[in-house]
C-alpha cells in the first residue's frame, strides 16, 4: 500500500490514459503510468517517489495484445512476465522473462521491466538483438520507432509518453538463441550476469545485463565475437575488453568476479552459437 493520498485512473483507451496524465499534470498532481505496480509501490514506500496520480495501463486493449501479425510478433507492454514466458513466438524472450518466481511474475509486466528504474531490465535484451519497433503513445499522438533509437542504457521516452507495444520480425524471433544467467545464490536473485544472444546470418548478436550499470549491446564487441581470425578463447577475452566499461562492484559480487563470469559467458556463447564445433 502507498501511504499518501493519490488519484487512481483506470482508462480503457489510449486517449483516456493520455487525457488522465495531462489532467493530473494540470492539477499539479505528479502522474505516473502504472502497470504491475511493484516498483511504484516499493519506491513510494521508501519515499523515493511521491505519485499524485496513477494511470493504470493494464485495461487498455492495445497494451494487452499478444499476437502474430503481418510477419511480426507483437507484445503489449501490459503483458505479465508469465504471459510473455508462456508465449512461443520468441523463444529467447520467453526465456528472458523467467526471472523471480511464478507468483511475482504474475504482477511484473514487460513495460514495467523495460521502462522501470531498476537497472537490470532483462526482458529488453532479446528486443535489442532484433529490429524491434516500439509503439509509443504521448501528448503528440502515437508513433512507432526503432527500439534501438530510444533505448540507450534506459528507455528514453518523451514527457507523458508510454510504451504500448513492441513488434519483432518473426524471422528474427525464430533465430537460434543462447541465454546464460548467473546469480549469487538462488535463481530468484538479481543477475550478476545475463547474456542473451542470437545466431543471425551475419554472426552472433549479443546483449547483456547485470555486469555493468545498464543493459548493453555493442557493435565493437560483436565484431570481435565474429572475428574468426582469432582463436575462440582469444576472441572471448578481446570481446570482454571491447565493452570498455567498468563492471559493477557491490555486495552481490565484486567487479573481478563479474568480469570472470563475463569471460566464461562469452566463451560459452561462442561455443554454442559460433559454429566452433
Ligand atoms: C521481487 C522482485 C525481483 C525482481 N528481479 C528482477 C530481476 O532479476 N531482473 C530484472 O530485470 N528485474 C527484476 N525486477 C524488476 C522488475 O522486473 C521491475 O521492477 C518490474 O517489472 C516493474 O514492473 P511493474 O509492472 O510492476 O512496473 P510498475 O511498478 O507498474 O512501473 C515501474 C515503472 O515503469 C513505468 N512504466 C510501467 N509501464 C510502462 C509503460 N508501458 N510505458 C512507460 N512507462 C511504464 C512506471 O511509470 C514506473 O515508473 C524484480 C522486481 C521484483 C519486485
Amino acid at each position: 500500500m502507498i501511504a499518501h493520498n493519490l488519484v487512481y485512473h483506470r482508462p480503457e483507451t489510449i486517449g483516456e490514459a493520455l487525457g488522465a496524465f495531462a489532467g493530473a499534470e494540470a492539477e499539479g498532481l505528479k502522474p505516473y503510468y502504472l502497470a504491475g505496480g511493484t516498483e511504484i509501490t516499493t519506491f513510494s514506500r521508501r519515499g523515493l517517489i511521491t505519485p499524485g496520480a496513477l494511470i493504470d495501463l493494464k485495461t487498455i486493449p492495445e497494451c494487452r495484445v499478444l499476437t502474430r501479425r503481418e510477419g511480426s510478433a507483437v507484445f503489449g507492454a501490459g503483458l505479465t512476465l508469465n504471459e510473455v514466458g508462456e508465449c512461443p513466438f520468441f523463444p529467447l524472450l520467453s526465456e528472458a522473462a523467467g526471472i523471480v518466481d511464478h507468483t511475482v511474475r504474475n504482477r511484473l509486466t514487460l513495460g514495467g521491466n523495460i521502462a522501470g528504474m531498476l537497472p537490470y531490465r532483462e526482458t529488453v535484451l532479446p528486443f535489442l538483438l532484433t529490429d524491434t519497433a516500439a509503439r509509443l503513445a504521448g501528448p503528440g499522438g502515437e508513433r512507432e520507432v526503432p527500439l534501438a533509437d530510444i533505448f540507450s542504457r534506459r528507455l528514453k521516452l518523451k514527457p507523458g509518453e508510454f510504451l504500448v507495444q513492441l513488434r519483432v520480425p518473426e524471422a528474427e524471433a525464430g533465430l537460434p538463441w543462447f541465454r546464460r544467467r548467473r546469480v549469487k545464490q538462488s535463481r530468484l536473485d538479481y543477475p550478476l550476469l545475463t547474456i542473451c544472444a542470437l545466431a543471425a546470418r551475419d554472426g552472433i548478436r549479443l546483449a547483456l545485463s547485470g555486469v555493468f550499470d545498464s543493459p548493453v549491446r555493442s557493435p565493437e564487441v560483436e565484431a570481435v565475437l565474429n572475428d574468426r581470425s582469432l582463436e575462440p578463447a582469444r576472441r572471448a577475452e578481446t570481446a570482454a575488453a571491447a565493452f570498455g566499461l567498468r563492471a559493477r562492484d557491490d555486495q552481490r559480487g565484486s567487479a573481478q568476479y563479474r568480469e570472470m563470469l563475463l569471460l566464461r559467458g562469452l566463451e560459452e556463447t561462442i561455443r554454442e552459437l559460433g559454429g566452433e564445433g
